[in-house]
C-alpha cells in the first residue's frame, strides 16, 4: 500500500457528492469525499459535514482527498428541518463573527427574527453584530433608526448602518470582515448577496429574483459556501433561511442568552425562573423600570411559548 499524506482544512463548499477543502487562509481547493460513516459524536443532524468545519483527509495520487476526521467545532450555527422531527441542519461551523442584516423597511424585519437569531448566536457562542442596511432610505425616519440602534445597543449589541447604494459605511464593514470567516443572515430582500458583492465585486451573488425562485423549487436544497473577500477575510451568505433552531435550549436556560436578562436574573426570587409568574422577578422588575426593553420581553415571551410547542 502506498503512504498516504494526512492534511488539515477547512470546508468551503458541499456539493451534494463531494465537498471542496481550502487550508484557510489560503484559497487552493481541493475536492474530497467521505467514505463511509463519519460524524461527530452526540450531534443528531441532517449533514454530518458543515461549511466552516475543519477535517483531516488523506491525499490521493489522482489530486482528490478523502475525509477522516472532522475536527470539534468552537461554534455552529443550526436551522430546524422543515419537518418537526426535531433534527437540525448545521448551516456553518467555527464562525469567528455573524451579522444579522435587518432593514427598517422593503421589507421590515420582524424584530422576533433579530432576536431569535441573536439567542442563536448567544446559545453557540457565536459573536454577532447588527447590521441596518438601506440606510439611503432611512432619511426620513431618522427617528426609528434611533430607536433601534438604542434597543440593541442597551440590549449589548452593536449596530453598523450601511447603505449598498451609497457606500455608507461599507470600508468599515470590510475591516470588520478581514481575518475572519463571516457569516451574513437575514430574511430575503434585506440586501445579503448585494452587501456581499459589494464588499467584493469579484463575486456574483445571486441577488433576489433568483434566490426567490430557487426557495420555491421543492426538491432544491441550499447549499451554504465560503468565499473569499479580496479585501481580507472570508464571508458565508445564508439565503432562504426562514427560522433558526433552538433545539438544544430549555425554557429555564431562555433568558440566559439575553444578555440584558442575565445580567439581573440572579436576583430573582426563585432559582430556575421563567420570568413569566412567579413572585419576586428581577426580569419583570427591570421591564416595568425600563431597563430591559419590552420588545425584547415581548420576544423572549413568544420563543418560550413557540420551543413549547416542541416539547
Ligand atoms: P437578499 O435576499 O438579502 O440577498 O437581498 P438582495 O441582495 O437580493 O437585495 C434585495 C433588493 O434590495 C435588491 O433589489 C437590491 O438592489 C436592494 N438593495 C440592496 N441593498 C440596498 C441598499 O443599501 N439600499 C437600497 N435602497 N436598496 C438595496
Ligand atoms: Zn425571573
Amino acid at each position: 500500500m502506498e503512504k498516504q499524506t494526512s492534511k488539515r482544512a477547512t470546508i468551503v463548499k458541499h456539493t451534494g457528492s463531494h465537498y471542496l477543502v481550502s487550508d484557510l487562509p489560503n484559497w487552493e481547493l481541493t475536492q474530497c469525499t467521505v467514505r463511509g460513516k463519519l460524524r461527530l459524536k452526540g450531534v443528531k443532524t441532517t449533514n454530518p459535514i458543515a461549511v466552516g468545519d475543519i477535517v483531516d483527509y488523506d491525499l490521493q495520487d489522482d489530486g482528490t482527498g478523502i475525509i477522516t476526521r472532522i475536527h470539534p467545532r468552537t461554534n455552529y450555527i443550526i436551522r430546524k428541518s422543515t419537518n418537526l422531527s426535531r433534527q437540525a441542519h448545521i448551516i456553518a461551523a467555527n464562525i469567528d463573527l455573524a451579522f444579522i442584516v435587518a432593514t427598517l423597511d422593503f421589507p421590515q424585519t420582524p424584530l422576533a427574527f433579530i432576536d431569535r437569531f441573536l439567542v442563536t448566536c448567544e446559545a453557540y457562542r457565536v459573536p454577532v453584530k447588527i447590521i441596518l442596511n438601506k440606510s439611503d432610505l432611512n432619511t426620513n425616519i431618522s427617528e426609528n433608526v434611533r430607536d433601534f440602534i438604542e434597543l440593541y445597543n442597551s440590549a449589548g449589541y452593536s449596530t453598523i448602518e450601511i447603505s449598498c447604494i451609497t457606500g455608507h459605511n461599507i470600508d468599515l464593514l470590510r475591516d470588520e470582515c478581514d481575518g475572519k470567516v463571516t457569516l451574513f443572515s437575514g430574511i430575503s430582500g434585506v440586501g445579503k448577496s448585494t452587501l456581499i458583492n459589494t464588499l467584493d465585486n469579484t463575486l456574483h451573488l445571486r441577488t433576489k429574483e433568483i434566490s426567490e425562485y430557487h426557495l420555491q423549487g421543492k426538491h432544491t436544497t441550499t447549499y451554504y459556501e465560503i468565499h473569499p473577500l479580496h479585501s481580507g477575510g472570508f464571508v458565508i451568505d445564508t439565503p432562504g433561511i426562514r427560522g433558526f433552531g433552538l433545539l438544544e435550549i430549555e425554557p429555564e436556560e431562555l433568558s440566559h442568552y439575553f444578555p440584558e436578562m442575565l445580567k439581573v436574573l440572579d436576583k430573582c426570587r426563585f432559582a430556575p425562573c421563567t420570568h413569566t409568574h412567579e413572585p419576586g422577578c428581577a426580569v419583570k422588575e427591570a421591564v416595568d423600570n425600563g431597563v430591559i426593553a419590552t420588545d425584547r420581553y415581548v420576544s423572549y415571551l413568544g420563543m418560550l411559548e413557540e420551543e413549547g410547542k416542541y416539547r
